[in-house]
């Protein structure tokens, strides 16, 4: 069937442009929007000054690059093209972070980074899913799982006392009560959970937890380091929010050695051809060791505000059900 790029851009159903039209200027009118922008202020602010102060430098994202991270599941392509050269937009930064480290004195980064996921409506969770989001995605050389999973503990329970303490009366607007978070977060292994509820072990988790925690030990993306000494057993976690909010960030130790790297991307089947100069970067020993996490800062912002759908968090709907009407 021929498609005509004229048609494709045609509002298809003007009625249902107009209901949409509605709905979008409502959702502006909702004074919601205000507090919620407040606390987004808050949160950007605390992370972004919280991790400076702690020395790392903030880099500016990229947004298309020859590869990016191939993800645990599906997505459609998101690609352009620059002079007949394919350019993949950004899913996330993890290549850029890693390579960002093998500049001398750099041993500490963030980035506040768009991602372009088009994911597939067949995901489990919609509420928690959009099909551009940001990550406040950082990384560190020579850090283990552990330093990383101390960091995210401390930064995370900073945001909330500096929420608590400068959106107080927006979070009562919201009815949302936030606890104290002040004790260490529990640290769980994916196999006890595994064992003791089932494959939906991280939902069940997330609902009855008091406290955020880490789940360990996922097998996933080729990048996270797989424990030496110990196939099919990862250096890697989660944080899940509790009160049923699921998953709040994926961290990990990375892969760096080209041997090992090789291995893993073997055994995942996957195409080395557009990994070329990652692979031959790792084979010279420019991939330096190292950790880092990334945390979807509008989740943070949908468990801090207590919203139950993600896109109650933005203006502009990028959920997976989005019209797409700008
Ligand atoms: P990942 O490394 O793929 O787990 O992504 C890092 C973090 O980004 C996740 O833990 C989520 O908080 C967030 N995230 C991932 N995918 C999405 C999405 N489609 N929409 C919103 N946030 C997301
Ligand atoms: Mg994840």
């Amino acid at each position: 069937m021929n498609c005509d790029v004229a048609d494709l851009v045609k509002p298809k159903n003007s009625d249902a442009n107009k209901i949409g039209l509605d709905e979008f200027v409502k959702h502006l009118e909702n004074p919601e929007v205000v507090d919620i922008a407040h606390i987004r202020n808050v949160v950007l602010r605390s992370l972004q000054c919280y991790t400076q102060d702690a020395g790392f430098y903030q880099l500016m994202p990229i947004l298309m690059s020859p590869i990016t991270d191939p993800l645990n599941h599906a997505v459609y392509p998101a690609e352009i093209a620059y002079e007949n050269r394919p350019l993949r937009l950004t899913a996330s930064m993890i290549f850029h972070k890693q390579l960002a480290l093998r500049a001398e004195g750099l041993n500490k980064i963030f980035i506040v980074a768009p991602n372009i996921r088009l994911e597939k409506n067949t995901i489990k969770s919609s509420v928690n899913h959009l099909l551009e989001f940001s990550q406040f995605d950082f990384e560190i050389k020579g850090a283990s799982m552990y330093d990383v999973m101390k960091f995210i503990n401390e930064l995370m329970v900073h945001v909330f006392t500096q929420v608590k303490t400068h959106a107080a009366d927006q979070l009562e607007r919201l009815g949302r009560e936030l606890p104290d978070y002040d004790q260490q977060f529990l640290i769980y292994s994916s196999d006890e959970l595994r064992e003791k509820h089932g494959e939906n072990f991280e939902q069940i988790l997330s609902t009855t937890a008091t406290t955020p925690c880490f789940i360990t030990n996922y097998k996933r993306e080729f990048y996270d380091r797989e424990t030496p000494n110990k196939r099919k057993h990862y250096n890697n976690f989660d944080l899940i929010y509790p009160e049923g909010y699921g998953e709040a960030l994926s961290g990990a130790e990375r892969e760096f050695e080209y041997e090992q790297i090789i291995y893993r991307m073997n055994e995942l089947q996957m195409d080395l051809a557009p990994y070329q100069n990652y692979l031959e970067a790792a084979k010279r020993g420019d991939i330096p060791s190292t950790a880092g996490a990334g945390i979807g800062i509008e989740r943070l912002l949908r468990f801090i505000c207590g919203k139950r759908e993600i896109k109650d968090i933005g203006l502009f709907d990028r959920s997976i059900a989005t019209k797409f009407l700008f």
